[in-house]
């Protein structure tokens, strides 16, 4: 179905689903057991050209979260880690397109596009994570910028980043607008990758504690204007939460993909086990799933793209988000079922999908937040 798809973007959908099923799909397992980041994926992903997708026409993108989505979905229905690359290279560069300076956006957007830089983007910490104004790290004024002094769980690909943008505190009070967003380089004394977290799922793009000693930064390292960067930060992530959403249609696509193959090949009581209606049934209602799903992520999508913003942009991305993880959920909940032990078994590729789909329901603000935001939405005056 093409929901409106371009010319071009339909072609980069053909051209997304024959890569990833001819070079991806094949090494999903493997990094999926060894935990370790797939550079040969990143290094695909860059040669191809992708990172650069949702990119402004000036740092050679579509300016697309549509065409994003679209390829997010087709690498996700074989590999979420390789998927997840993807986003993680978005994330950050979603903050600095909305908060950066000029000069910010040269130093690190043509990078980042090109695949040259790797980023990370760090609010979460060990008090809290939902409840964003109980961030403890704070960043102190200094002669010429900041100290920031703190810690941090939970920011993925910390360890290969050559910047972190980071959320801190600055003056004495304790508001979320007193929350700010600097960048801080790989190498800045003081700044310490930790531990990295031993995960049952995405465990092929590594999260890690990270550490703040005393950290210098300048001024011009910090996003937006003091006690602005937050709302405009947070707004920026609206724009990108579809992605999200496509993640997890692609990855409820694939579960479905490899229940409906495995069913048609397993037999019981003498027949094939496609052939009971109740299995049909339940195939018929994972597809519905993912097409309202699908639906949903491709209309917040072009809400992005044709400038919808403030309560109506995070209304639709927080339901699009909401909706397609916790489908995604479903449909490998479902998925596992229909494969019988198994689904259960290592040797199979379905549980992978079950794991990845449950952090999906958890990352990018939880499915709770996301329908606070949609409740608080309604009710609003
Ligand atoms: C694989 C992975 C990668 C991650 N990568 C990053 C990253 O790169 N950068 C980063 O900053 N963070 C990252 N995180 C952290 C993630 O953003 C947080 O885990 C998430 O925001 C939830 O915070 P929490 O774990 O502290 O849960 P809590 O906020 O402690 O919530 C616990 C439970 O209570 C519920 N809850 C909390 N408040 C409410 C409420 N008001 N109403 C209803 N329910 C509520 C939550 O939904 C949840 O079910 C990552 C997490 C994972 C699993």
């Amino acid at each position: 179905m093409s929901y409106g798809l371009n010319d071009d973007q339909r072609r980069l959908q053909d051209l997304v689903r024959r890569v990833a099923r001819e070079r991806v799909a094949s090494r999903a397992a493997a990094i999926d057991a060894s935990g370790e980041y797939p550079q040969d994926m990143y290094d695909l992903l860059k040669e191809l050209g992708l990172f650069t997708l949702p990119f402004p026409s000036e740092y050679g993108g579509s300016g697309s979260t549509l065409s994003a989505c679209v390829a997010i979905e087709e690498v996700g229905r074989v590999c979420y880690n390789t998927a997840y690359l993807l986003i993680v290279q978005w994330t950050p560069f979603g903050a600095v397109i909305a908060g950066g300076t000029e000069e910010q956006k040269r130093r690190y957007l043509p990078g980042l596009a090109n695949g040259d830089l790797r980023a990370a983007f760090s609010i979460t910490e060990p008090q809290s994570g939902s409840d964003v104004a109980g961030i403890l790290t704070r960043a102190s004024r200094c002669q010429g910028g900041y100290r920031i002094n703190g810690g941090k769980i939970w920011c993925t690909n910390a360890s290969l980043a050559d910047f972190v943008v980071v959320a801190a505190k600055t003056g004495d009070q304790d508001r979320t607008g007193s929350i700010n967003f600097f960048i801080v380089e790989r190498g800045t004394p003081g700044f310490v990758v930790g531990r990295k977290e031993e995960k049952m799922g995405a465990r092929g793009v590594p999260s890690h504690a990270i550490f703040f000693e005393d950290v210098f930064v300048s001024e011009s390292q910090r996003l937006g204007p003091e006690g602005q960067g937050f709302k405009i930060v947070m707004e920026a992530l609206n724009a990108s939460r579809p992605l999200i959403g496509a993640r997890a249609v692609g990855l409820a696509q694939g579960a479905l993909d490899h229940a409906v193959s495995f069913v048609k090949n397993r037999k019981a009581f003498g027949q094939s086990v496609a052939d009971y209606q109740g299995v049909r049934w339940m195939l018929a209602d994972m597809a519905i799933n993912i097409e309202a799903a699908r639906g949903l992520v491709y209309r917040a999508a072009a809400a992005a793209d044709t400038g919808v913003a403030g309560e109506d942009l995070a209304t639709i991305a927080a339901m699009a988000k909401c909706f397609a993880t916790d489908a995604a959920m479903q449909v490998a909940t479902d998925a596992v079922q229909l494969f019988g032990a198994s689904g259960i078994s290592n040797d199979y590729p379905i549980n992978r999908y079950f794991r990845d789909a449950k952090v999906l329901q958890i990352v990018e603000g939880t499915n709770q937040i996301q329908r606070n935001i949609i409740a608080r939405n309604l009710i609003a005056d």
